[in-house]
């Protein structure tokens, strides 16, 4: 093998070098200098463009999957923190409790007493009827919104 036919190997794709040429190469370069200096500058120029030539874009995937960490997981008592959006469990309850003392006092009030005794106890199903439908729909609300904290307290 010749030094020019050499170099044409080398420049060759290596998956298509033949194993002969492959073995004729490998002989030439064991014997010659200036062949052995040019394979290892091009292998050198080769490998400094298939890594170095194009910057690697900067990596955000640990600074990322860090303050997802962080903003899930709670340190001081090692385990995960589930973000309830809206309002608080206590502020629900709260809440609630006003709505059913307000709904349970209209029965205290003078009104109520002045229609009760025009309209008599028929007026007392359709006024039972709205408080439960409120009382439903808030505590349906409630859980449907607390599903995921429900089901880790209690087990479900
Ligand atoms: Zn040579």
């Amino acid at each position: 093998m010749k030094c020019d036919d050499a170099l044409d190997t080398v420049y060759e794709s290596e998956e298509t070098i033949p194993f002969g040429k492959r073995l004729g190469l490998a002989f030439h370069i064991l014997f010659c200098g200036s062949c052995a200096s040019n394979l290892e500058t091009y292998e050198k120029i080769r490998s400094l463009l298939r890594r170095d030539f194009f910057p690697p874009s900067p990596d955000f995937c640990d600074t990322i999957m860090d303050s997802i960490y962080h903003s899930t997981f709670d340190e001081v008592n090692d385990e995960p923190v589930f973000e309830t959006y809206g309002f608080s469990v206590r502020s629900w309850i709260i809440v609630g409790i006003i709505m059913l003392l307000s709904l349970t006092s209209i029965f205290f009030g003078q009104d109520f007493v002045n229609i009760a005794q025009d309209q008599g106890s028929s007026f007392l199903l359709p006024l039972g009827i709205i408080i439960g439908i409120v009382i439903t729909g808030y505590g349906a609300l409630f859980i449907g919104s607390h599903l995921k904290e429900f089901s880790e307290r209690f087990k479900l």
